[in-house]
């Protein structure tokens, strides 16, 4: 994937003999930073007008909430799950995904006694020891909606309408909504078992990765990348043929709630996303661009899960749907604004010290240019003016403020306008007034 850089993000340089990041993890300075920050608030933003509410839970859940949620056979469990036993022998694993640990928090907080739904959105870190490649990392970001306490079909459209806002809002050009159901628990196991008389039929055709997968989750065969089982695929059952009638029901509303939105999607009858807590609804957002690179890249994906409380000890099945958004995928992605953070202007002002007189002042008026909501740049290690100015140059800003020895003496400083080359000496106490002017 292509991938912007900023001039100011330093490249790879450590040397020999110099510790690195773990692999397919990756420090975020600089200019990424903003993006990453910038596309969380706009997200946030967006479903904050939809209605959902923080939430913030720990990167280290009880191994359980995943084991139990996810199900045996997925490789996000299997083999991508970073795992731990504490020194007090507790047995916790850093989150692969957002849906489980949100439920988990659902009914711990005792969420279920307030107005339902409740719609909660997340951000942050999630971690999978997957293969590294390009937009794919093991320490990842995802912004995440769910809605809990509803079986209704207007939740999942809601959910993959604000996405696809998110999206448009991040500079996306266009986006098709892969969509499927596997309905609800009778139309799931029926579906399996005739998935699994298939797959026996085909088995010594079968590469041994999805013989496997037989045995533990025949649903995972359908998103198999081995080149025989895709072949197989084609014409596997599929399962919207096994919905009944009110999952079928459900199925077709959520669909007319997209058509009525405008929003595009395609009926993948091979879109399962195998974890087990799926039901009903399933979906992926796949860009669509003209960049063979990114074309048809998984934006983002989710689902209904109905079934996820029970699995986490509920004693009654609380209806729920969700998905996340890949961040790291939408802020590399050549189409992406510039979403810079709210509190990121980019600064108006260099300021620059000449002299331990004026060092020793110098953050007192760091202090008054915050109070100012004045960003600066600033150089702490450069004592040249030339140097300094140079710099400001570099750095494109409209206004220089300089601090020497004489201006800390006669508690002055100077604005230079770098445009005109004019310069005002401002009284210390005056400084907040006159940059309010200037703003
Ligand atoms: P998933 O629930 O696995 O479909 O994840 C939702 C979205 O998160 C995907 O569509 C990707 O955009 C993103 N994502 C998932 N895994 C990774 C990863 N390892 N690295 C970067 N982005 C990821």
């Amino acid at each position: 994937m292509a991938t912007k850089k900023a001039a100011s993000e330093p490249k790879k340089s450590a040397q020999q003999g110099e510790l690195q990041t773990p692999k397919g993890m990756r420090d975020i300075t600089g200019a990424e930073f903003y993006r990453l920050q910038g596309f969380f608030e706009k997200a946030q933003e967006v479903a904050v007008y939809y209605g959902f509410d923080p939430i913030k839970m720990p990167h280290l859940e009880d191994t359980r909430v995943f084991e139990k949620g996810l199900g045996t056979g997925t490789d996000a469990l299997d083999k991508e799950m970073y795992s731990l036993k504490t020194k007090g022998g507790d047995h916790l694993a850093l989150r692969p995904e957002g849906t489980a640990p949100v439920m988990r928090a659902y009914l711990e907080n005792g969420m279920r006694n307030m107005p339902q739904p409740v719609s909660l959105y997340y951000s942050g870190s999630f971690f999978r020891h997957d293969k590294p490649q390009r937009g794919r990392y093991r320490e990842f970001h995802q912004f995440g909606l769910e809605v809990i306490g509803t079986e209704k079909s207007i939740a999942d459209a809601l959910i993959i309408q604000t996405f696809v806002k998110i999206l448009e809002e991040a500079g996306c050009p266009s986006v098709v909504v892969d969509i499927n159901s596997i309905g609800d628990k009778d139309s799931r196991s029926s579906y399996i078992k005739a998935l699994t008389v298939y797959y026996r039929k085909h088995i010594n055709q079968l590469p041994v990765i999805d013989r496997e997968r037989l045995k533990t989750n025949p649903l995972r065969i359908l998103d198999s990348k081995e080149a025989k089982t895709i072949e197989i695929n084609e014409e596997a059952p599929d399962s919207i043929s096994f919905l009944t009638p009110s999952a079928k029901k459900h199925f077709k509303e959520v669909l007319e709630y997209l058509d009525e939105a405008g929003i595009i999607y395609r009926i993948n009858k091979n879109l399962v996303r195998g974890l087990d807590y799926y039901s009903h609804t399933v979906f992926e957002i796949i860009e669509v661009s003209d960049n063979p690179e990114t074309n048809g890249l998984a934006l983002g994906g989710g689902g209904r899960y109905d079934g996820l409380a029970k699995m986490l000890g509920s004693k009654k099945d609380i209806p729920a749907v969700g998905a996340a958004l890949g961040a790291d995928r939408i802020i590399e992605a050549p189409w992406c604004k510039d979403l810079s953070p709210r509190i990121m202007e980019a600064p108006k002002f260099y300021l620059i010290q000449l002299g331990f007189e004026a060092k020793i002042k110098t953050l007192a008026i760091l202090e008054i240019l915050r109070k100012a909501k004045c960003p600066v740049y600033q150089s702490l290690s450069k004592d040249k003016l030339g140097s300094q100015l140079a710099a400001a140059e570099k750095m494109n800003v409209p206004y220089v403020i300089i601090f020497g020895q004489r201006e800390a003496m006669d508690k002055t400083v100077i604005i230079r306008n770098m445009q005109d080359r004019s310069q005002d000496s401002v009284k210390i106490v005056d400084l907040l007034t006159y940059i309010k002017k200037l703003k």
